[in-house]
């Protein structure tokens, strides 16, 4: 760490130690500018410590940008620039040198051959020490006004200050705020004359009323498709695995549907509709259902059907049906009652009465307006020589490494521009 600065001036003063802050630091410092990295917990990385249940989804192995880009439906075309410059292939190589390989999983996701999300910190803290930055924990900034002579004024809750030329914000948003992400850089920037998008829950489980749901909590099924309807109409369709919990229902599809539904909610009340047998239409549904109904005549139908799904999805799809058939023996089924029963379970419906909340949510949508940003440099274009990085901005994306990606690339684009920018400045003498 350097100790021989004669006063607390930097060039750089990157606000929070999440994944976006610890890569600018440590870039900024790389390309030879004076970096001070202020965090509020205790320790750094909180979050990043727990991601990808403790073994952190560290970004998405697709390699082709245009390709990874597709997942953040609103904003593409704003990102090609920063991702063109720092993408989930550099990611790799940049872990992998720096002492971290990472393996590739299911839908590309990759994560640290260690298997352990606190290996990403300490790989983070080791890169950031590598190159001389100097960290102080366990103090949250609690002001940051910049002077009129173009300088950030930097006021922290124990009373300390600290100037510098250059500022980056990467206090994170507001999902599990427990972690130290509780929306201190919104307040920050709003005073700087940023526009923040509201923030809502995001990638998080969706509540519902409707009592066969809850009964059926802990309950998994690893193949269903899922309709969002509003007005009778189909809005939204997904198909994947789904949980149901005692508040209603999660699992990737379900938090990777979140947002969508959120926002659907905004103009009327949303309804689910689930396809139990998505590969099959009705027709072959009920071809299977008369082959297993032979083979089990004089079976109870509560008995059999079991065949074909969990015990206790079986027994809340009878108690939902038309008429009362769980207790009687398959044989004495009318040909109605069976395909009234295909078609029932091709069209399961469900409430939706909202989101879980921000401390459920793996991110909060919301954040600055990316309008108010250069993407080529992560700065912002109202404030000169503020950075703005990760969770802070206004992108909605998946799960899948997606979020974590986007901390490597806003925390490396902005790092690499704030110190390119500090050692310009030296060499102009300003
Ligand atoms: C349970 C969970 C699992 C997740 N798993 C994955 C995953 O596997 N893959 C993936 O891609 N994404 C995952 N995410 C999302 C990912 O963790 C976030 O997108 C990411 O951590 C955002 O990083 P950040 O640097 O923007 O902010 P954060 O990680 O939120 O860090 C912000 C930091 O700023 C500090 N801070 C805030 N205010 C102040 C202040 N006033 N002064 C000083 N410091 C301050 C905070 O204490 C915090 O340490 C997960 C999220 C959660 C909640």
């Amino acid at each position: 760490m350097r100790k021989s600065i004669p006063h607390k001036a930097y060039d750089l003063i990157v606000i929070g130690g999440g994944p976006s802050g610890m890569m600018c630091a440590g870039r900024a410092a790389e390309r030879g500018a004076r970096v001070l990295l202020l965090e509020k917990n205790t320790v750094l990385g909180k979050k990043l410590a727990i991601t990808g249940g403790g073994r952190c989804n560290i970004t998405n192995a697709e390699f082709d940008v245009r390709a990874f880009l597709e997942n953040f439906p609103e904003s593409r075309d704003y990102l090609y620039s920063p991702f063109s410059k720092f993408s989930s292939k550099d990611t790799v190589a940049f872990f992998t040198q720096h002492g971290l390989p990472l393996k590739t999983e299911d839908k590309k996701r990759a994560f640290p051959k260690t298997d352990r999300a606190p290996d990403v910190v300490i790989a983070m803290e080791r890169f950031m020490r590598k190159h001389d930055v100097t960290v102080k924990t366990g103090d949250p900034v609690a002001t940051l006004t910049k002077l009129p002579n173009g300088q950030f004024l930097v006021k922290t809750k124990n009373g300390d200050q600290y100037s510098a030329r250059s500022v980056a914000i990467a206090t994170g948003g507001m999902a599990q705020p427990e972690t130290g992400s509780t929306g201190d850089g919104f307040t920050m920037l709003k005073r700087l004359g940023h526009t923040i998008v509201h923030p809502n829950p995001n990638i998080v489980p969706l509540t519902s009323t409707t009592k066969w749901v809850r009964t059926l909590a802990g309950t998994s099924l690893p193949l269903v498709r899922i309709r969002f309807l509003q007005n009778g109409k189909v809005a939204l369709k997904k198909q994947g695995g789904i949980l149901f919990t005692h508040f209603g229902v999660s699992g990737p599809m379900i938090l990777n549907s979140s947002f969508a539904v959120s926002k659907l909610r905004k103009t009327g009340p949303v309804e689910a509709s689930l396809d139990l047998f998505p590969k099959s239409d009705e027709a072959a549904l009920d071809a299977q259902l008369i082959t297993l109904f032979e083979n089990n005549k004089n079976k109870l139908l509560k008995n059999v059907l079991s065949d074909l799904m969990p015990a206790s999805v079986a027994r809340e799809v009878l108690a939902l049906a038309p008429l009362p058939i769980a207790d009687r023996k398959v044989h004495s089924v009318t040909k109605e009652e069976r395909r009234a029963l295909a078609q029932l379970l091709k069209d399961l419906r469900f409430s939706i009465k909202g989101t879980l909340g921000y401390d459920k949510a793996v991110i909060a949508d919301g954040g600055v307006d990316l309008e108010e940003v250069d993407l080529k440099t992560m700065s912002s274009k109202l404030c000169p020589n503020l950075y703005l990085l990760g969770d802070v901005l206004n992108i909605n994306r998946p799960s899948g490494g997606f979020s974590l990606q986007l901390c490597w690339t806003t925390g490396f684009v902005a790092g690499t521009e704030a110190g390119d920018s500090a050692r310009r400045g030296k060499k102009s003498g300003r």
